[in-house]
């Protein structure tokens, strides 16, 4: 038999950065999903970081971590999410890893004799592993979204390498997201769409489709100039209007026909019809709730860069659209709570309260305080990673009177260490790839809300979430908290590693992982589905509503 052909579809994104390529990718990627074909999305950052571990949430959005542990950017969270699959790390390529291989390579003589280039060297490395990637993963459509905008120096030996592949490898649909502004109502302006056009078809790259994002619907005459300035056909050129939320835009390209466009182009069965009837419920819950909206207030650090929790925030709506509920997030700058009197005044409105991970000391007391809030009045409490951390840290100075008591992250000298360092991490120099990180298993206590929320319908509970972190519950003080009322609902089978923590007398729980790294919109985290359905009851029930197991 022979080989399977894998079919690619090349994004780029022109004009400016922002245009939000990766929720068009998979987007696409969706209506080729849902026709039954497997799909694999991967994604080229033109940067020399190796990945994006060492980078910082307020520059760059969120670090969001895959099931092998490979800190990639927030784009395979929204692939992630629109697909419900878990990706390997190596549908990350970043200019980082291109480089070094190359450059190992010349170290160790592999070129000898010759002078080593971008071209062909680095393209070639570059199609061996995008080649590599389509024979392992048999997937019948590879996606590939170009980070940064084109011109861009950083991705313009990428581009020539899809230039190359597309000659050779064929099968290969380019699309180009472009921004279509309007100087008045009625008057938009197609002249940037065909610049940037002109820009890729200079490194010898035409578009197949253009997708073009704008403040009000594309006009007809718009349409036409791009098709014809452009050289695209017109029912290639395609509408990305403003939407309520993102999970709307695979819906919008299907009204468009947008699927049987692409599939004439790389010579799929165009007559396919989707499956979109979950998807569609979802996102109609999203845009019209069915009940008043739970408001849940975000206790964290970079709450003036939103793009920082966006893993936080998307699980929050895929599991308010989960119990039918509206959603309104309420962002608390944590050092701010650290300034009021009483954090009542701030909090007070809330179904539910949230701490995100985080690293260093900035706005940590403010965090305390609000989950001695949450513990104090039985708001639902959910805690992510740091939010366990400190959950415990709250515990142990309040419930347990361990005056002082604190993580060694920001106390090296506290008398109560509750949080410490993993031992393995006590001798790690080197920060880039080096916290405890990616999916691991626990085990999980029988009658606690984790049981629940995990339950596997076979009477047991299993959960494998993703993990970013340095620090723990300090061992030598689990019998003491334990005592003393908290529940450790779920451990690490080998290293014991404190897992899930929650309260007795109300909803409380946090994990050791981010949780909200595996929500997707069609599977909410189990956990934020419990949260919010606590948040729901105290709604209709009151706040001395006594959690439930
Ligand atoms: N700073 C804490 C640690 O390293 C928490 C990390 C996080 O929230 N991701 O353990």
């Amino acid at each position: 038999m022979p080989e399977k052909k894998t079919r690619f579809i090349v994004v780029t994104g022109s004009i400016m950065s922002g245009l939000g390529k990766g929720i068009v990718t998979s987007s696409i990627a969706k209506l080729l999903q849902a026709r039954g074909y497997s799909v694999v999305p991967i994604k080229f950052d033109g940067y020399l970081n190796i990945d994006c571990g060492t980078m910082n949430p307020f520059r760059h959005g969120e670090v969001f971590v895959l099931d092998d542990g490979t800190e990639v950017d927030m784009d395979f969270g929204t692939y992630e999410r629109f697909l419900n699959q878990s990706l390997p790390g190596n549908c990350s390529i970043t200019g980082g890893k291109m480089f070094q291989k190359v450059i190992t390579k010349e170290r160790k003589g592999e070129y000898i004799g010759r002078d080593v280039q971008i071209i062909p060297h680095l393209t070639n490395e570059i199609k061996e592993w995008i080649r590599n990637l389509a024979k392992e993963s048999k997937a019948d459509v590879i996606l590939i979204e170009v980070g940064g905008t084109i011109g861009d120096l950083e991705n313009a030996y990428f581009i020539e390498t899809m230039r190359q592949m597309r000659f050779v490898d064929g099968h290969m649909a380019v699309i180009q997201l472009t921004y279509v502004p309007s100087l008045s109502p009625g008057e938009q302006k197609t002249k940037p769409t065909q610049h940037a056009t002109r820009m890729l078809q200079s490194a010898g790259m035409q578009p197949d489709i253009i997708i073009a994002r704008e403040q009000e619907k594309l006009s007809e005459d718009a349409k036409k100039k791009i098709s014809q300035y452009c050289n695209v056909a017109e029912e290639n050129v395609f509408d990305d209007p403003l939407l309520h939320t993102v999970y709307e835009l695979p819906l919008v390209l299907e009204k468009q026909e947008f699927y049987k466009q692409i599939a004439k182009i790389i010579d799929l069965d165009h007559t396919k019809e989707p499956d979109l009837k979950e998807w569609e419920k979802r996102v109609g819950r999203i845009v019209k709730p069915k009940e008043r909206p739970l408001k849940i207030a975000i206790v964290g650090k970079y709450t003036a860069v939103k793009d920082a929790y966006i893993s936080v925030r998307e699980a929050l709506v895929h599991s308010a659209a989960e119990v039918n509920a509206g959603l309104e997030i309420g962002w608390i700058e944590a050092s701010d709570l650290e300034k009021v009197a009483n954090v009542a005044e701030v909090l007070a409105g809330f179904d539910g309260i949230l701490v995100p991970g985080g690293f260093g000391e900035r706005g940590i007391e403010g965090k305390i305080k609000a989950i001695e809030y949450a513990r104090e009045n039985k708001v639902p409490y959910i805690g992510l990673c740091l939010g366990l951390q400190l959950m415990v840290v709250e515990y142990a100075r309040h419930v347990c009177g361990l005056e002082g008591a604190n993580s060694t992250e920001f106390d090296k000298k506290t008398l109560h260490p509750v949080v410490d360092l993993l031992p393995e991490q006590h001798n790690v120099v080197k920060l880039g790839g080096t916290m405890r990180l990616g999916a691991q298993e626990c085990n999980i206590a029988k009658g606690t809300v984790s049981a629940k929320a995990y339950d596997d319908g076979k009477g047991s509970a299993k959960a494998s979430e993703r993990h970013r972190h340095r620090y723990e519950v300090n061992p030598a003080y689990v019998s003491a908290l334990v005592d003393r009322g908290l529940v450790v609902s779920a451990t690490h089978p080998v290293s014991n590693v404190v897992e899930i923590v929650e309260w007795k007398e109300s909803f409380g729980v946090a994990t050791q992982a981010h949780i909200e790294l595996k929500s997707r919109l069609e599977a909410p985290a189990p956990l934020f589905i419990e949260f919010m359905k606590a948040a729901k009851k105290r709604i209709e029930k009151g706040p001395e509503t006594v959690v439930e197991k």
